[in-house]
């Protein structure tokens, strides 16, 4: 399973990743929205570090928990939502090491809280089209029997393909869809943070 200290190294590589590809992040968030997507999730991963400096968490739920403490206090449509994806990642297990079917129904309920709160289905090329596919690869892997790392691979091949078919689609969801088939040819960059979570699993 998933134990506290891979639990710790997975956000840390997270937080590290986004720091170098935030720049990036906050440019298609430019071309389709506001420009502001790098600058909220990185001032929520700084809330987190600080929430789990100050209530350090023992068990990797919980330290899922803290990481959506963390970005529920964020502005932005994106803090918010990943927020409560967090949140259901965390509430799946109080187990000293999360099974991969814990992380699995943690993946699953939280998806499907962002569909509910956030209106958007898979295809209106928000980060719903990188969660929904991990959760439905991670179900796979549960019922093949893979461990958490080959579960999690699955998953960031998932949510890496579902990121990369935002690109042609029409935001039917937030800013994005405001500026209309302006916003074709650019990568979601809410999808795009969703594969770089499940692949800093594995760095
Ligand atoms: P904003 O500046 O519009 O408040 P952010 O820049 O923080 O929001 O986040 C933009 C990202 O939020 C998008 O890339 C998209 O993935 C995601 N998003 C926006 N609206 C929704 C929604 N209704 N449901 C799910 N995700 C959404
Ligand atoms: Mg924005
Ligand atoms: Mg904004």
């Amino acid at each position: 399973g998933l134990d506290l200290d891979g639990a710790y190294a997975w956000i840390a590589s997270f937080q590290r990743r986004f720091e170098a590809e935030a720049t990036e992040l906050g440019e298609l968030d430019r071309r389709a929205g506001d420009g502001d997507f790098g600058a909220n999730i990185r001032r929520a991963l700084r809330r987190v570090e600080r929430r789990l400096d100050e209530a350090p968490p023992s068990a990797p739920g919980e330290l899922f928990l803290g990481v959506a403490h963390g970005f529920l206090n964020t502005g932005g449509t994106s803090g918010p939502l990943f927020g409560l994806w967090f949140r259901g990642i965390g509430q799946a297990s109080d187990a000293p090491a999360m099974t991969l079917a814990e992380l699995a129904k943690g993946v699953d309920v939280g998806t499907a809280t962002v569909q509910r709160l956030g209106k958007a289905r898979p295809g209106d090329k928000t980060m719903v089209d990188a969660m929904a596919p991990a959760a439905d690869a991670l179900a796979a892997a549960v019922a093949d029997g893979l461990n958490v790392a080959g579960g999690i691979a699955l998953a960031a091949d998932a949510a890496r393909a579902g990121a990369l078919a935002t690109e042609s689609m029409r935001a039917r969801r937030g800013r994005a869809a405001y500026v209309g088939d302006v916003a074709r040819g650019v990568l979601d960059p809410g999808a795009l943070t969703v594969a770089l979570f499940f692949d800093s699993a594995l760095a």
